[in-house]
């Protein structure tokens, strides 16, 4: 197993690139409502991500206190120079942690399209470089540390729009990641704690819920690289690693047992049926709502999967539930479920699946 950890911290200074105090929003203020639009970048191409942002047209609303934001929040006015005392806390943190501090910091910018900053791209430069941490189980490699600007916090949808608070967004955060040499859920609880306290120890990082994100990348043997995206709690870390070792461990198992029934490659030569006549006057709530909104319901047979749609994967969650998520982020779909489930939950009626069974097998 590797598993690697990116830690993200405010620093206890005002913001990066004005003279902002980093502070949360209180009293008045302004509501501006935006539109980004794709340029193309320094190497003169558009960045493809940015581009299918644009056609879809996205508005964004900004609040923008007066305590906590200027023009600079705002994009109206080019950044300042870079906040001395968040570079000289990046500084003491990269020298704590044994890294060669670079000669001279330089600003680079990466694209960021949810309309989170305000100019489209957030702004990022490495300090530190070939770090390293003592753990109990060796030294884990350090290999960058940069500092960079925070996005501002989203407060929801209004009017189409995704809404903002300016806030958040350029305070100074300092991100350390650490190589893949992280053997397993108890060293990375170790490492996460060991980093969480260098950074207290220097006595200027911020405290308190969402001032500290870390980042989990998880591989196992012949398993896939897992990013798991903003733990919260340091005392979780362990655990979250070890959970998603025996996720990936369990997939890995179905996937031979699938592997030895079809005797090789998984072949799943099958189409998805249309089945929303069968359920046309159904007795389950579910399909009578989604019918009636003009949904449709699809089916498709999955031979040789019996027995291991159940399989559970981890707490609460069963390989359906993985293929559930896959479905539903990729194709669009409302849920899937499946005949390996007790279908009276859902108030299918027996008449019903065996229908439907038939008009798969038929296809
Ligand atoms: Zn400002």
């Amino acid at each position: 197993m590797k598993v690697g950890i990116e830690i993200h911290q405010r620093l206890d200074a005002g913001k990066l690139f004005c003279n902002c105090p980093s502070v949360p929003a209180e009293g008045d203020g302004a509501s501006i409502y935006r539109r980004q639009r794709a340029v193309a970048g320094e190497l003169g191409k558009i960045d493809a991500a940015a581009a299918q942002e644009f056609v879809r047209k996205r508005q964004f609303l900004y609040e923008a206190p007066m305590n906590a934001s200027c023009l600079v929040e705002s994009d109206d006015e080019p950044p300042h120079d870079m906040n001395p005392t968040a570079i000289d806390i990046a500084v003491e943190i990269c020298l704590l942690l044994e890294a060669k501090v670079v000669d001279e910091v330089q600003v680079m910018r990466k694209t960021v399209i949810d309309g989170s900053n305000t100019g489209g791209f957030q702004r990022t430069s490495i300090v530190g470089l070939d770090g390293k941490l003592r753990t109990s189980r060796g030294e884990v490699g350090i290999p960058v540390i940069c500092i960079e600007e925070e996005s501002s916090g989203i407060l929801g949808e209004e009017g189409g729009a995704a809404k903002f608070c300016l806030d958040r967004l350029g305070m100074p955060l300092i991100e350390i990641a650490t190589d893949p040499t992280i053997v397993d859920g108890e060293h990375a609880q170790e490492v996460a704690e060991k980093l969480g306290g260098i950074l207290r120890t220097t006595g200027k990082v911020q405290r308190g819920i969402g001032t500290i994100r870390q980042d989990l990348n998880v591989s196992t043997e012949g398993g896939a690289r897992v990013e798991i995206k903003g733990a919260q709690e340091l005392k979780l870390i362990g655990k979250m690693v070890e959970n998603e070792a025996r996720r990936q461990k369990t997939l890995m198992g179905i996937r031979e047992e699938l592997e030895k029934r079809f005797g090789g490659k998984v072949d799943f030569g099958y189409q998805a049926v249309d089945l929303t006549t069968i359920f046309e006057n159904t007795g389950s709530k579910l399909f009578k709502g989604a019918i009636g909104k003009g949904h449709r319901i699809f089916g498709m047979r999955m031979p040789k999967f019996k027995g291991l749609l159940g399989t559970e994967v981890g707490e609460g969650r069963r390989f359906g539930t993985e293929l559930s998520d896959y479905a539903k982020m990729n194709a669009g779909v409302a849920g899937i479920m499946h005949s390996d489930e007790d279908l009276s939950k859902y108030g299918i009626s027996e008449k019903e699946a065996r229908e439907a069974e038939m008009k798969l097998s038929l296809e």
